[in-house]
């Protein structure tokens, strides 16, 4: 299922993930984005990362900050750093 993502204001954005009830902030910095959570799991990030190139395309996906070791946290990580965020 694509994800969705709106703005929220200058270079603020949010991602709505409904399969797991959540929200995901999208960041613009520089020329790269930066989420700093990734709830759900494997493959809600990659839709999440394929979301986010497709309406970013000049920007890539280069950060993901997990706040803390919960499964709303981090459990999409995997797909962020296969997509070579750090
Ligand atoms: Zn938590």
């Amino acid at each position: 299922m694509p994800l969705t993502i709106s703005a929220l204001g200058e270079g603020l954005h949010e991602a709505l993930v409904p399969q797991f009830d959540k929200r995901v902030m999208v960041l613009e910095l520089g020329d790269g984005l930066a989420v700093p959570q990734a709830p759900g799991d494997t493959w809600t990030g990659e839709a999440l990362v394929d979301a986010m190139s497709e309406a970013f395309p000049t920007r890539s996906v280069r950060w993901v900050v997990p706040t803390h070791h919960h499964s709303d946290s981090m459990s999409a990580v995997r797909a962020f750093v296969a997509a070579s965020a750090l």
